[in-house]
């Protein structure tokens, strides 16, 4: 049997080292023709054409960019590459949300979950962390480790995907499906702000993906000292994961209010910028059974709230296997909202989606855990090992 090998094309299965140029921001493609020997004269240039090439039109081939010189086309597919990170898994739910599984690296794995008719038309869930250091209480994904920050691209990168699935490329501003980013998956965004801010930028930007700023929505447990600074360096809408009106309760659920407590957490949120009725601030409360629930907290969550332009969003809560926790009664959550209501604010009940695989609002959580430095040593010496008995 003669076996022909095509030595022309890199086999698309096989692992490349090169790096991905796609979801890169535009100071970092600049960056990347400069460390190339572009000019810096026209390096600023060619970053705007790569961004329009990568960013507007979604192409993963050096070949379709037209208007750059062949040789330079050449040169690029020699250093890098446009895919994506590997998509490890990716499930559709009944009711249409979608949830991908993406491999950052080995053992670096994050979720992010499309969600239909949100905000304008839809929104994407993205992740800014693998694991979480935060430890809420009713949260899956605070059952996980921290495992690493995501960088800016692994960040954008995600937004990249979900387009590329719902084939919404180039950017067009007409019957999008995908309209809304909320920064709601894993993983506390404040703890990781400068890379957040940086895919903010790449996201929002015009002649790129095109998601404005007010269509970008950042929830935090509440990092109070870095809230002022997330609206000054992006002006995404702020959400805030409340859940508590009492710091007694407060703290035992969502302990980072044992640092930053509710006083200081309002101060920071009234100090964000540009807040008016256009632009409020989004809490979730998590609605659990005997908890949080009772009609006195519901006056308590009003009379916090005060002189703070605010929707409140109250989600059900969503189980996880082992969670300590049952969602409250429907009657109950519907109360609880009518009491809010009746003082003037929007309290939409978050219909759960997803969640038969396993998407919903704290449900997130992979497989992916940080090796101890023991673990690391282990294996080097194993594989020092090996390499010498091979
Ligand atoms: N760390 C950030 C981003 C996560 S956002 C933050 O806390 O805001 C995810 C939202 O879902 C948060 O409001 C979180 O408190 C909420 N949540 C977590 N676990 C949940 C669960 N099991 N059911 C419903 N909501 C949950």
């Amino acid at each position: 049997m003669k076996i022909e090998l095509d030595l022309s094309r890199r086999p698309d299965a096989a692992p490349t080292a090169l790096p991905s140029l796609a979801g890169l921001s535009l100071p970092a493609l600049k960056a990347e023709m400069e460390a190339m020997g572009v000019d810096p004269k026209k390096s600023g240039m060619r970053a705007k054409q790569l961004r329009r090439w990568i960013h507007h039109f979604g192409t993963q081939d050096f070949a379709d960019m037209t208007d750059v010189a062949k040789e330079l086309r050449a040169q690029l597919a020699e250093r890098y590459i446009l895919t994506r990170p590997e998509i490890a898994d990716h499930q559709v739910s009944r009711d249409g949300t979608q949830k991908w599984l993406t491999r950052f690296g080995p053992g670096i794995e994050g979720e992010s979950v499309f969600i239909p008719d949100v905000g304008k038309a839809g929104a994407l869930c993205v992740s800014s962390q693998v694991g979480c250091t935060l430890n809420c209480t009713f949260c899956h994904t605070g059952t996980q480790k921290l495992v690493r920050n995501l960088t800016a691209q692994e960040i954008v990168a995600q937004v990249l995907i979900a387009r590329d699935e719902l084939g919404e490329w180039p950017t067009s501003t007409e019957n999008r499906r995908l309209t809304n980013i909320v920064f709601m998956g894993m993983g506390e965004p404040l703890y990781n702000l400068d890379n957040v801010a940086e895919a903010i930028d790449t996201i929002s930007d015009g002649d790129g993906i095109a998601i404005g700023r007010r269509r970008i929505t950042v929830s935090t447990a509440g990092v109070a000292p870095k809230i002022p600074e997330l609206g000054h360096r992006t002006s995404a809408a702020l959400a805030i994961s409340l859940h508590a009106t009492h710091d007694d309760l407060r703290n035992e659920i969502v302990p980072i209010n044992r640092k930053y407590d509710l006083q200081t957490l309002f101060d920071a949120i009234r100090a964000y910028p540009d807040l008016s009725n256009s632009k409020r601030v989004t809490f979730e409360y998590v609605m659990l059974k005997g908890v949080n629930d009772s009609l006195a907290e519901a006056r308590d969550l009003v009379r916090l709230l005060k002189g703070v332009p605010a929707k409140i969003n109250l989600i059900p809560f969503n189980p996880w296997p082992g969670a300590p926790y049952e969602c409250s009664d429907w009657e109950t959550i519907e109360a609880f909202a009518e009491v809010v209501n009746r003082a003037g604010y929007a309290s939409p009940i978050r219909t759960p989606r997803g969640r038969d695989i396993f998407a919903a609002c704290g449900q997130l959580r992979s497989e992916s855990v940080k090796k101890s430095a023991a673990e690391k040593r282990r294996e080097a010496l194993a594989a020092e090992a090996g390499g010498k008995a091979g």
